[in-house]
């Protein structure tokens, strides 16, 4: 039903809650506002929007104003104008720019505010030109957001923003009248006030009052880069502000479909690693190589040499062949990236699998959510997350959180889950051994101890089951396996599961409760779930737990692992994987075999076997090493040559001390990079590679949406896109043994990432729909996208799993490899932080970003810093029986007693990967980065 009014002489039609203001707008009709914005609540304070309606005497404000069957409205007369002018010129009088608005301003950082726009339209004047500053200009230390409230016209967009998007509520409006003020916390610091500088108050600052620091100043950009975010998988996406070439800023677009105006401190704001001093420029090698020398035992007093292109992929391919001719292509391995795009990881396992003739190709999902790939693929057959952000953030009636700091991890995401708490009461449980940020937020907050997942989680089944929560329906029409299963959760009673976890019965009770008393609910994880060497079992239970109450399928509910980087979904989907071609096509399936070996028919090494020992990929029928067998392999010298692409495994693998050893025995590792990084230390050659804004491409985000990633600055000096080097290097190669590279699929000539893409929809099932153009026209696709005009799929298993009958296992509680001693007391766990991404490689470099978070901080509980003398702030090491670190102690309640959590973001002592085990799970050969066991002790400092 709907209403008919008419604006400005005209019919419109409108839905009978809209607002005047939005029924204008949906006909075209500008009417200007200050105070209101489309996604924040309405204040109608600020009267620039009135409008004149038949049947009112007074003006009214059209944002606030609901439609009416047959109103009449009118939107400009002379007295409206003299309205507006008079609004805008009360709000002139108090705004104490530098300059007069609308005149060239050199402190000005955009063309024009939005402010500006309506003094300028509505020909506004101030009673003075310039007024005196009320109050200190750039107020606030924060490294990221500029503070001048002289600028401040009270619109509150920025408190609302805070509150409404951020779900942060930093900002207040403090004092009355004329004294009015918008105060940061009790009127401290933004970062005391706990700011997140997510910045999303002065994306919605209509004046400039709030205003980006690192933009502040420098004139207005050349052009805005549609672009996706190169940090974490939540797939944001933004405008690139581009000035000279440079990348001057980040603006939100509100058209990006996963996160509208929303974007967290490192997508905003951690842009300025891309100009940083220390970029690779240009191919460089090592002196011995040019100088025709044996490598030395260690490569420390080796020199590098900067080359060009042709000398380093020439030197590279000759001894990649030279390994290829004596031992064949098992004796080569490719690390690829979840950093790169899509086309990139498929060019890489395709170099891997059509070039070298090896199935050695993995990547840091190994180390982050191979555990979640194997356990869904084994329990529904797709190894995915089955909903979208959008409808669990929107849909979801309750919430389990278990292993994943979702507000630190996947900022945005993060912050949609507080406004469904805040904005429409979502049930959320968090089960974590912190007390992470979002916590705040649960109904409940289950504390288990790190390594018993399985325990908790059978344990709140067992409830369910005991109390005829489960949907018994679900179960008998669309699973297998539910009888055997349901007789193995006998055993994890409340008091087993309490002894086991340390969470209480009456903290189950409520768990199990909350969980299965409000659909849909939705699971979330991520590697607090994953990095154990049970992480399949965690996983399968998870899957048990979603069948048993029916919450698959349907919107709100399903299993929604949270991928880490950037493009981790994608560099799986792409199949740089030891296991499977793209497309999760296994190897082992002689079908698919034969299907790649048939499309790169010019690349398999078999077809000139005269000429080559190597193997076939026709006869290559068992999956190749996964991250951390490859490191020790090469350590071991049964690899003879590492390809390692964006990866820094001296930084990430577990048991690092061990992990560098590895890569200094290594014959010849091959980095392509874009700074000099702790695993360049051991590296032969090193190839300077593209950061995500000076290359185009796709990347798909933890929800298998795909997106476009468009390049907008060129890459420094002589660097490459990492997708060009790659083709040239499997061109010189192919060169060198004499083997014609042509075909539809099997050519290297790539003059564009879209024609990669298109490769991979030929040969890959699920994104047969997918190209660059679909993408350019503002299709949004989650796969599978089964041909060019399927729409996607938002959510998996809606009829049926993958496949076919989800299945129950029966997975029984273990102990994690390492457990707390005598020795060594007390239990590690470890993350990241809000401020730094992986091995902060980027954000390590992102000047604001390590001024807010300079070091490595251990967090330490009370009790355990009471026993070592510990005091907050105090140096400390911290050993296990791999090695130590050294740290600062952040002492507080964030952990339990009996846990110490760590970092792995800075290299060298302070990095907790010297202390990590490196136990696997047995399926998914993820490490054991949760648990292991360590000690503390005070580090005496002079003064
Ligand atoms: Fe980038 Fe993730 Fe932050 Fe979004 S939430 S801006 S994708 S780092």
């Amino acid at each position: 039903m709907t209403v008919q009014l008419t604006i400005d002489g005209r019919l419109h039609s409108a839905e009978p809650r809209q607002s005047v203001l939005d029924a204008a707008r949906s006909g075209g009709i500008e009417i200007p506002t200050l105070c209101h914005h489309p996604d924040l609540s309405v204040v109608g304070t600020c009267r620039l929007c009135v409008v004149e309606i038949d049947g009112y005497t007074r003006q009214m404000t059209a944002c606030s104003t609901p439609v009416a069957d047959g109103m009449v409205v009118r939107t400009e007369s002379p007295q409206l104008s003299h309205s507006r002018r008079f609004v805008l010129e009360m709000l002139l009088a108090r705004f104490a720019a530098a300059e007069k608005p609308g005149y060239a301003s050199g402190e000005r950082d955009k063309a024009e505010s939005e402010f500006e726009r309506w003094v300028r339209r509505y020909d506004a004047h101030r009673p003075y030109d310039v007024i005196a500053p009320r109050c200190q200009v750039d107020s606030d230390a924060n490294p990221f957001i500029r503070v001048d409230w002289n600028k401040c016209i009270h619109c509150t967009r920025c408190v609302r923003a805070c509150e409404e998007i951020q779900g942060r509520m930093v900002w207040h409006l403090a004092q009355r009248g004329a004294n009015l003020e918008v105060v940061a916390g009790m009127g401290e610091s933004m970062l005391d006030a706990r700011c997140e500088s997510c910045g999303a108050c002065a994306a919605y600052c209509p004046t400039g009052a709030l205003a980006d620091r690192m933009s502040y100043g420098g004139g207005p950009p050349d052009r805005l880069v549609t672009t996706t975010c190169g940090y974490c998988g939540v797939g944001c996406q933004f405008d690139l502000n581009v000035k000279d070439e440079r990348v001057i800023g980040v603006t939100s677009n509100p058209a990006a479909a996963v996160n509208g105006m929303s974007l967290c401190v490192k997508g905003r704001y951690g842009y300025d690693f891309l100009d940083h001093r220390e970029r690779l420029t240009q191919p460089q090698v090592r002196a011995y190589l040019l100088e025709g020398r044996a490598k030395p035992a260690t490569l420390d007093a080796e020199s590098w040499v900067a080359v060009d292109w042709p000398t380093a992929l020439d030197l590279v391919a000759r001894r990649f062949v030279a390994v290829r001719q004596e031992f064949g292509g098992d004796a080569l391995a490719v690390l690829s990236s979840a950093k790169c795009t899509n086309e990139e990881n498929y060019l890489l396992q395709k170099f891997a699998r059509g070039v070298l003739g090896t199935h050695n190709v993995d990547h840091c999902a190994r180390l982050c959510h191979s555990s979640t790939v194997a356990g869904l693929a084994m329990c529904y057959g797709s190894g995915a997350m089955s909903n979208s952000m959008d409808d669990v953030a929107e849909q979801s009636a309750a919430m389990l959180i278990i292993g994943s700091n979702t507000t630190e991890q996947h900022p945005v995401f993060g912050a949609m889950i507080r406004q469904a708490v805040l904005r429409r009461g979502l049930k959320l449980v968090v089960a974590d051994p912190r007390r992470i940020d979002i916590t705040e937020f649960a109904a409940l907050h289950v504390r288990q101890r790190p390594g018993t997942d399985v325990a908790l989680l059978n344990g709140l089944m067992h409830l369910i089951l005991q109390n005829g929560w489960h949907n018994e329906r679900f179960i008998r029409q669309r699973c297998e396996g539910f009888d055997e299963f349901a007789a193995s959760l006998a055993r994890y009673t409340p008091a087993y599961v309490a002894a086991l976890t340390g969470v209480s019965e009456t903290q189950l009770n409520q768990a199990a409760e909350l969980l299965a008393t409000n659909c849909p609910m939705a699971v979330l994880w991520s590697m607090g779930i994953t990095q154990h060497t049970t992480g399949v079992m965690n996983v399968l239970a998870l899957g048990n737990l979603q069948m048993l109450l029916g919450n698959i399928g349907i919107a709100g509910g399903g299993v929604n692992p949270l991928r880490g980087q950037n493009n981790v979904q994608g560099a799986c989907d792409m199949g740089a994987l030891p296991n499977v071609f793209p497309g999760y096509q296994a190897v082992t399936d002689p079908a698919a075999l034969a299907k790649f070996s048939v499309a790169w028919k010019t690349q398999c090494a078999g077809d000139d076997s005269a000429r080559s020992p190597a193997r076939t990929v026709e006869s290559v029928s068992t999956p190749g090493l996964t991250v951390t067998e490859i490191i020790r392999a090469a350590g071991a010298r049964k690899l003879r040559g590492l390809y390692i692409v964006g990866e820094d495994p001296a930084m990430t693998e577990p048991d690092s001390n061990h992990a560098r050893a590895m890569l200094a025995a290594a014959e010849l590792v091959v980095l392509q990079e874009i700074f000099p990084s702790e695993t360049s230390v051991y590296a032969d050659v090193l190839l300077s590679g593209a950061a995500f804004a000076e290359k185009d491409g796709t990347f798909t985000n933890t929800e298998r949406r795909v997106q476009l990633v468009r390049q907008a600055i060129d890459p420094p000096g002589d660097a490459w896109a990492d997708w060009r080097i790659t083709s040239a290097l499997a061109q010189r190669i192919l060169e060198l043994e004499g083997r014609r590279a042509v075909g539809p699929h099997a050519g290297w000539n790539y003059e564009h990432p879209a024609e990669i893409m298109a490769e991979v929809a030929a040969l890959t099932p699920s994104y047969a729909g997918v190209s660059h153009e679909r993408l350019a026209r503002g299709e949004r696709l989650q796969w599978p996208v089964h041909d060019a005009n399927h729409p996607g799929t938002p959510i998996l298993h809606v009829d049926k799993f993958t496949r076919g009958r989800g299945k129950f296992h029966v997975v029984e509680h273990l102990n994690a490899a390492e457990l707390p001693d005598a020795e060594f007391p007390l239990l590690l766990t470890t993350g990241r932080v809000l401020y730094h991404w992986h091995g902060g490689e980027l954000t390590r470099r992102a000047a604001g970003l390590a001024a807010i978070y300079p070091q490595t901080l251990v967090e330490v509980n009370y009790e355990d810093a009471a026993r070592a003398g510990l005091a907050d702030g105090d140096v400390v090491r911290v050993s296990s029986r791999r090695g130590e670190m050294i740290a600062q102690a952040a002492v507080s309640d964030r952990v339990a007693a009996g846990v110490v959590f760590g970092n792995f973001h800075f290299p060298g002592n302070a990095n907790v990967n010297n202390l990590t085990i490196a136990a696997v799970d047995p399926v998914a050969k993820i490490p054991e980065y949760k648990v292991c066991a360590v000690r503390l002790e005070r580090v005496e400092t002079a003064e």
